[in-house]
């Protein structure tokens, strides 16, 4: 399977300091920052810093570091913004929509982290 990454896309710029962003937290080879339009009082997007388009292509492509690095950081994400589940926290849901049929709009991976309500059952 083969990708196409574009790298005009918005995190993109964001990757190379050409727009700003609220970094929740950055590590070697991943950022997390708060979104721009929050659909939720937690509404946080973890992404690799590398040029990977979606989930299939960064599982495929990436090395482990980077690939552990992504996990790590969206647990820490999760503890640092009060809605793991552990110790009664509420708990969370992430997202991660892929291409057309899943209404990707930012061609870049990138993991939605929602928490902070009551989320209902809803997948879509
Ligand atoms: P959708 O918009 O359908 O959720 P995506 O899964 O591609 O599509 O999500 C892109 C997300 O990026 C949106 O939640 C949007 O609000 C967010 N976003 C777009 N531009 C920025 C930005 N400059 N800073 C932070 N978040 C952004």
């Amino acid at each position: 399977m083969s990708f196409s990454y574009d790298d005009q896309n918005i995190f993109a710029k964001i990757l190379r300091g050409e727009i700003p962003n609220d970094t929740v937290l950055e590590t070697e080879h991943t950022l997390a920052f708060n979104d721009i339009q929050p659909q939720a009082p937690v509404h946080v997007l973890v992404i690799p810093k590398g040029p990977y388009v979606c989930h299939d292509h960064f599982a495929a492509e990436a090395s482990e570091a980077e690939l552990v690095d992504f996990m790590r950081v969206t647990a820490q994400v999760c503890a640092m913004t009060g809605v793991s589940p552990g110790d009664g926290n509420p708990g969370y849901r992430t997202i991660s929509n892929a291409g057309e049929a899943g209404v990707q709009e930012v061609p870049h991976y990138h993991l939605h982290i929602l928490g902070g309500r009551g989320l209902g059952r809803m997948l879509a």
